[in-house]
């Protein structure tokens, strides 16, 4: 489903790589974990699959259009939008009706236990909520992949042990 050939990021111009000859191939339905020390690139390797970032070398190459959905490891929400209003972001952004909106999204806040918080704003969350505002966000556009940074590492054992059976579900189904 995804092929990446020869991908390489330089940072600066006669900077280290940050990541250098990278090369995966992903078939369909595959659950893969990238693994390493903090800094040897999973981040910007992520980026540049998602198209985000834009590599010095190589090709990323998907079989067909995919939806992507994307949790950053630093969340990355809208400052200015509610719990609500960022988890509807996507869905907004295709035009979904408003009734199924409404549907799809208050499944996903109680799934990730944010149904008290849906009116108040990121900067009132603590970093889990937070993540788990990433996560519903990146969920419920229905995507084809998911790209996780870190997605569970601002999270307490038991919400993230929640959260990873969620995933799983998901990815199942
Ligand atoms: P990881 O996610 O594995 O911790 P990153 O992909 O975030 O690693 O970073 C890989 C390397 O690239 C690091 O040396 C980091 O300092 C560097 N780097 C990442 N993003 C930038 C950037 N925007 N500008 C300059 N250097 C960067
Ligand atoms: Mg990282």
């Amino acid at each position: 489903m995804l092929t990446v050939t020869h991908i390489t990021k330089t940072f600066h111009l006669h900077g280290k790589s940050a990541i250098r000859d990278i090369n995966l191939t992903v078939p369909e339905g595959q659950f893969l974990n990238l693994l390493g020390p903090s800094g040897c690139g999973k981040s910007t390797l992520l980026r540049i699959i998602a198209g985000l970032l834009p590599a010095n070398q190589g090709e990323i190459h998907w079989d067909r259009p995919v939806r992507l959905g994307f949790v950053f490891q630093h969340f990355a929400l809208f400052p200015y939008l509610t719990v609500l209003e960022n988890i509807t972001f996507g869905l907004r952004m295709q035009h979904v009706p408003i009734e199924q909106q409404q549907k799809i999204v208050s499944e996903l806040l109680s799934e990730v236990g944010l149904a008290d918080v849906a009116h108040k704003y990121p900067k009132e969350l603590s970093g889990g909520m937070r993540q788990r505002v990433g996560i519903a966000r990146a969920l419920a556009i229905n995507p084809d992949v998911l790209l996780l940074d870190e997605p569970f590492s601002a999270l307490d054992e038991f919400t993230a042990e929640k959260l990873r059976a969620l995933l799983l579900e998901v990815w199942e189904r």
